[in-house]
């Protein structure tokens, strides 16, 4: 039986994947090297970063669309359930063969295909992590925006199929912005082509948008064509302590009338300046009750000269501790406290329901005092930083791994804060997606009509319902 705290055990699924037949198969498809069904080798593919684990039956590793086209068909006539994997640190289960079946795992599709930087794109296989597509691109002094904190583990395909979102979403927005085209395996195994290669294309539905975000619901994406950028030539960070986050928050709306778009505009709540405090001791001022962390980019005469605004900016209303860097080493420094969080926040429990939250950034404030009166109604530790600059934030319910209880205060928490997060115009997940830890609460965010058209759209693109079951509609 596997266990999880999200729901009631569940026996192992044993389905027509495991007919020796079907394996067989497989294997004439990739070559027998590239199918694992051994348990130990299996095992590591039934997690993801949320830790649970329910193996699948098989692994599968294609390196070409026409393998992936056959899996799919095969997955089809037998009827067994297909889960598509990237880099496996998905925060909501997604990559999770929760109901079993085989797992396809890309790291084989991992090829850049064409950099183009008349054209500003790039095209490539889905198995590429965000961190390779990055550094190949900077080679031709090209960006590729989309900067999930996991890139360095993360691949392409997991980031259009989650539409991640990063850091730089204040200024470039989150992956959905920076694919321009896609190419699809769907369930029934035929090839569809989305978008193109050009910015403006509005022939058709809008079959790009739909990918971006279908958690590998709605088909398999075998090859995309990203937009680029030119690279900026340079960074600068500030940052400054504040009295409360209410004041953080509200320099947010500051920069715009000085004609600044920054990059990245982050948050930090007392709870966190707490914890690393007490455990990296910085020497964060003991006034500190909010931190904010603001980047900007562009040229290096730009980048002095906006660092400098928002220097002041931060100043003028209610900043202290204000430090400005000059530097790579220092912005790097600057940074510190911001990835300190993590870490010290495992020192409050064994365990940590981390969700992302998302409301209208003038709403930060409201939802950070409220969700702190949450966690104080039910004993639970609670500690919230983020993306404020567009009202995504990172809430971490601390709770005891072997201590029930503490797990369903904690639970309990979370969906207290969805509910407010709704309430306050927002909604339960900005980056993180749903999988099947937020899929008991969709219908929190999304109403019984719209739903419904979003489980139309699923049974056209997947009549068999063979696409990662057990995800988002349960
Ligand atoms: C430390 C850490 C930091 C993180 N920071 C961020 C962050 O800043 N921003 C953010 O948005 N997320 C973040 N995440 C969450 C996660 O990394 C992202 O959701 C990321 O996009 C997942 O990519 P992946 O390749 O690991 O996908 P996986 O976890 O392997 O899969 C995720 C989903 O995509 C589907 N999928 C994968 N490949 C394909 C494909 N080729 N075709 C169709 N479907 C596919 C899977 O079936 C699954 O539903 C973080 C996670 C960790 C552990």
């Amino acid at each position: 039986m596997f266990q999880s705290i999200h729901f009631n055990a569940k026996p192992r699924a044993v389905t027509n994947a495991s007919k020796p037949e079907v394996v067989e198969k497989l294997k004439q498809i990739v070559g027998a090297e590239n199918v694992l069904v051994e348990p130990e080798k299996v095992e590591p593919y039934g997690a993801d970063a949320v830790k649970e684990k329910f193996p699948p039956e098989a692994v599968v590793f294609p390196e070409t669309t026409a393998q992936m086209c056959e899996i799919l068909k095969l997955a089809n006539e037998y009827l067994f359930p297909v889960t598509a994997r990237g880099g496996g640190v998905g925060y909501t289960g997604g990559a999770v063969p929760v109901d079993g079946g085989i797992v396809i795992g890309t790291d084989r599709m991992n090829k850049i295909i064409e950099i183009n930087a008349a054209d500003l794109y790039v095209i490539c296989q889905p198995g590429l992590t965000t961190y390779a597509l990055q550094q190949a691109v900077e080679k031709h002094g090209l960006l590729f925006p989309p900067d999930p904190a996991s890139y360095k583990d993360s691949f392409i395909g997991g980031n259009i199929a989650e539409n991640a979102g990063g850091m730089r979403t204040p200024k470039y927005g989150v992956t959905k912005h920076s694919v321009l085209g896609l190419e699809v395996v769907t369930a029934t195994g035929e090839i569809i082509r989305t978008g193109g290669k050009t910015v403006k294309n509005v022939v058709g539905f809008d079959l790009t948008g739909l990918m971006c975000g279908s958690e590998g619901l709605l088909g398999i994406i075998t090859e995309a064509t990203l937009k680029l950028l030119p690279m900026p030539e340079a960074t600068a960070t500030v940052r400054a302590s504040f009295k409360s986050m209410e004041a953080a928050c509200r320099v947010l709306t500051k920069f715009t009338p000085e004609g600044l778009l920054p990059m990245a505009m982050e948050v930090v709540d007392k709870n966190c300046i707490g914890a690393i405090e007490q455990n990296f001791a910085f020497g964060l001022s003991k006034d500190a009750n909010a931190i904010l962390i603001v980047a900007v980019d562009g040229s290096m005469e730009e980048v002095s000269r906006n660092a400098q605004t928002i220097e002041r900016i931060l100043q003028e209303n209610g900043g202290f501790d204000i430090l400005r860097s000059r530097t790579s080493e220092e912005e790097d420094k600057l940074w510190d406290v911001r990835r300190a969080i993590s870490p010290s926040l495992m020192k409050y429990g064994t365990l940590k329901l981390n969700e992302d939250v998302v409301v209208p950034r003038s709403k930060v404030p409201e939802l950070i005092s409220k969700i702190e009166d949450i966690g104080r109604q039910h004993k639970t530790f609670v500690a919230n930083f983020g993306h404020a600059g567009d009202g995504n934030i990172h809430v971490n319910f601390m709770c005891d791994r072997d201590d029930p209880e503490s797990i369903a205060r904690a639970r309990q928490c979370v969906k207290e804060t969805f509910q407010l997060s709704v309430d306050l115009g927002g909604s339960i997940s900005g980056e993180h997606g749903i999988g099947y830890v937020k899929a008991p609460y969709l219908n929190m965010a999304i109403d019984a009509p719209t739903l419904e058209v979003m489980k139309g759209i699923k049974k056209v693109f997947d009549p068999n319902g063979i696409l990662n079951p057990g995800k988002m509609f349960v």
